[in-house]
């Protein structure tokens, strides 16, 4: 591969050389490819806004003698300005990209993590709640990377959901009352229902659509987490930046209501 040309999201960019910068992409066709784009780190730079994290833009890249490539042209397709407006959505809109990052390999293309993820930018910079945008993204990506578990049968024995309670098995899922051991945590119902809803329209649905209370939103976000962890092996540096900020980060609060249900949208 000496020459590609595809549209990328740029997962990461670090400071290399003097004005130069190193980018980790992830590209629609063609998977992650780590990059150099000169000058891309100052300020009259003709890639710098094309590189700048979370952007999406077209690219054309060149592989020399050196083992990176360079970008050699970028159009900048759209910047997520949108996640950049709060902390809340700059930071789950980095958690995704790090979850992108750990379920993909490098020139490995997964056109369907790609398109998620990008829907997914272009929704928490929108005016939803990006809290629920942010749940239904995450296991959309673990979707499109065949790691979901299915959420209307117990994924121990396999049985069709009888009556509450039901638990949360960190790496397998839902499990029923018959077969939860300890250290599985309880599933509230509302939970249960939110991911079958989901899981649904996972993949046509509008992300962000089924809301639910504040506190089925807790255990939802922590069992995609933990869902994530378990088969990624590790915590991903986003995730450690939003246990560090999140209690400091107010939510924001859907444009035109007081935390009311959107207009279009289903409640459990
Ligand atoms: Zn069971």
């Amino acid at each position: 591969m000496s020459r590609v040309a595809d549209t990328v999201v740029v997962l990461r960019k670090r400071a290399y050389r003097e004005q130069d910068a190193l980018l980790l992409l992830f590209s629609q066709h063609h998977g992650k490819i780590s990059a150099v784009a000169r000058g891309a780190r100052s300020a009259k730079g003709r890639l710098t806004a094309s590189t700048e994290p979370l952007a999406v833009a077209r690219m054309e890249l060149y592989q020399g003698r050196s083992n990176l490539m360079t970008v050699t042209e970028a159009e900048l397709v759209s910047l997520n300005a949108g996640v950049r407006r709060d902390l809340w959505r700059t930071g789950r809109a980095a958690m995704l990209a790090d979850a992108a990052d750990e379920l993909t390999s490098d020139l490995d293309a997964a056109p369907g993590v790609y398109d998620t993820l990008v829907a997914a930018l272009a929704s928490l910079g929108s005016d939803r709640d990006p809290t629920p945008v942010y749940v239904h993204a995450m296991w959309r990506l673990l979707g499109a990377a065949g790691l979901k578990p299915e959420f209307d049968r117990c994924q121990q024995c396999g049985a069709p959901w009888s009556t509450p309670p039901w638990f949360w098995r960190g790496g397998a899922g839902p499990v029923d009352g018959p077969c939860h051991m300890a250290g599985d945590s309880p599933l509230l119902p509302g939970a249960l229902q939110w991911l079958r809803l989901v899981d649904g329209q996972l993949e046509s649905g509008e992300m962000g659509r089924v809301q639910a209370a504040p506190a089925v939103y807790a255990v939802l976000d922590q069992q995609v987490r933990d869902f994530l962890i378990y088969h990624v092996g590790r915590v991903p540096r986003a995730f450690r930046f939003w246990d560090a900020v999140a209690p400091m980060a107010s939510a924001p609060r859907p444009k035109g209501s007081a935390g009311a249900p959107a207009a279009k949208g289903m409640t459990v």
